[in-house]
């Protein structure tokens, strides 16, 4: 029991992964956690599978660090919940979060705002400060470690504040139609160019337009 639901309706509470799918793209955000829509892809697919070995909760020892993997972490001063794939803890007691991605090392701040969020929910339920993580890219087989900084916490509230707002309205986004598309497992469902396309069509119909303008006046 982590207590939430006393503090938050239930509607409010915010999935700790719906904040990447936000960070990356609104409406893929709003189509997964809003509509229910899931489709796998090739990086989901990989994902999946890198997944299900730290999904399995565990206590082990790795490079002289006690770790927990699948460990399930929430807080209540910022009502989400979710799970860190892996956590490590130094012999003072600091926590490091480690979240597990499949495909090659880049600076990815949806991945940033993710890890930041188990951070601070370590924070509030072990009482002790963390000030960093790392993103460990299963395809390059490398870390990439973050520093929750002061900017990076705001900003990561800030999307906590948003996803809340948008699952609360139920409103799906349109969509960004940009170099995010063709890598999203929902390009399919989503339609990005046919739904622009209409959009654009709608936005540039006038009923005004049916009035030649010599007529006018
Ligand atoms: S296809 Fe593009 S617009 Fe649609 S959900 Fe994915 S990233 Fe967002």
């Amino acid at each position: 029991m982590n207590g939430l639901e006393a503090f938050w309706d239930e509607t409010a509470i915010v999935p700790i992964s719906a904040l990447e799918h936000y960070a990356y793209c609104p409406r893929q955000c709003a189509l997964i956690h809003i509509e229910q829509t899931y489709e796998e892809n090739e990086y989901t697919l990989r994902g999946r599978s890198l997944h299900e070995q730290v999904d399995i909760p565990r206590t082990a020892v790795e490079e002289g660090l006690l770790s927990h993997s699948a460990l399930p972490i929430w807080s209540i001063r910022l009502g989400i919940i979710g799970r860190a794939d892996l956590v490590l803890f130094y012999p003072d007691g600091t926590p490091y979060p480690v979240e597990y991605k499949s495909g090659r090392r880049k600076v990815k701040y949806h991945d940033d705002i993710q890890l930041c969020a188990q951070a601070m929910g370590l924070e509030e339920m072990l009482n002790h400060p963390v000030p960093k993580g790392s993103i460990y890219y299963h395809a390059s087989r490398r870390r990439r470690e973050v520093v929750f900084s002061p900017d990076l916490r705001r900003l990561t509230e800030q999307v906590i504040l948003e996803v809340r707002d948008m699952l609360q309205r139920g409103t799906v986004p349109p969509p960004v139609n940009d170099a995010r598309c063709p890598n999203c497992s929902l390009i399919g469902v989503c339609m990005p160019d046919l739904i622009s396309t209409l959009q654009n069509s709608t936005a540039s119909y006038s009923p005004f337009r049916l009035v030649d303008s010599e007529d006018a006046g």
